[in-house]
């Protein structure tokens, strides 16, 4: 799975924190080069995520090869993302895989929810995958290769209540991914998403202890996931033993569905 690619590069969004930091260091241990997108963190925080990801490479060295490295850019701005992408393909000698993983929740039952909480969360988790997968594909289909993973979630594929936001823009993710899957097979990228349940990251260390334990007990596992956990599939999607596979949903929830 670990398949050695020197020259790949990736650029995964929402890359220097919980399931993104873990995807980026994933990516980096298969040997690619590894922009990891961010928004809101800190200068500070963002250097000790790209010294964390170096130092999951086979050849842990200080990064003077620029082999690690982060783009601040805020997933729901068009012009933005261009601007990544571009910095992206020009530092990275184009792009290779694009992880869509930048996600956000602005919870509340649909009846006492803002219009704005339920725009902003399409905007980052669903637009910005968009805009993100439109420009990685203009690239790829020069490239006749590349690989776009987007990280949903179970709550796209089976609702969950207070998140009818969250739930739409996940689930939108995976129509996209099913017709980008066939928008771009001929030029040989694959498009997939994974799933995960309730994994252990800032964005849920503040839901209730009871709720946490309630998913738990909900599990075959009987535990929450890990971020590595996702990681590690999502390393598989981008790895060449997945090529055969496209616009497939992959579950990742310790068998909560069960
Ligand atoms: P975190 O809250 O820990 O991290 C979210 C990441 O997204 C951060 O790196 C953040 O950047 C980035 N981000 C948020 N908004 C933007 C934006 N507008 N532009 C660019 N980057 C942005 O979340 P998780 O690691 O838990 O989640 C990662 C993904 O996995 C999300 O899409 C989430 O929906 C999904 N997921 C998570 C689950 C879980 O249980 N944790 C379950 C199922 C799916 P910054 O660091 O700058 O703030």
């Amino acid at each position: 799975m670990d398949t050695p690619s020197t020259t790949r590069t990736a650029l995964v969004t929402g890359g220097v924190r919980g399931i993104g930091l873990a995807i980026s260091a994933a990516l980096a241990r298969m040997g690619m080069q590894v922009a990891m997108n961010y928004t809101n963190s800190s200068e500070e925080k963002v250097a000790a995520a790209v010294e964390h990801v170096n130092c999951h490479r086979a050849d842990p060295r200080p990064d003077r090869d620029g082999r690690t490295w982060a783009v601040r850019c805020d997933v729901a701005d068009e012009q933005q993302v261009k601007s990544m992408i571009d910095e992206v393909v020009q530092r990275g000698d184009g792009l290779d895989v694009l992880v869509a993983n930048a996600g956000i929740i602005r919870d509340n039952l649909s009846a006492f929810m803002d219009l704005a909480d339920f725009k902003t969360v399409l905007d980052v988790n669903l637009v910005g995958a968009f805009l993100c997968a439109r420009e990685a594909a203009r690239v790829m289909m020069r490239q006749r290769r590349g690989r776009i993973i987007f990280v949903s979630s179970i709550s796209g594929l089976d609702g969950n209540a207070g998140q009818a936001n969250y739930a739409a823009s996940k689930a939108g993710l995976v129509g996209m991914a099913k017709t980008l899957a066939k928008e771009l097979g001929q030029r040989g990228i694959t498009v997939n998403v994974v799933a995960p349940g309730l994994i252990d990251t800032d964005m849920t260390a503040a839901l209730p202890a009871e709720l946490r334990e309630r998913y738990s007990a909900a599990t075959s596992l009987r535990r929450l996931g890990r971020p590595e956990e996702v990681a590690a599939a999502v390393a598989f999607l981008a790895s060449d033993a997945a090529s055969y596979i496209t616009g497939q949903t992959l579950r990742i929830d310790g068998g909560l569905c069960l």
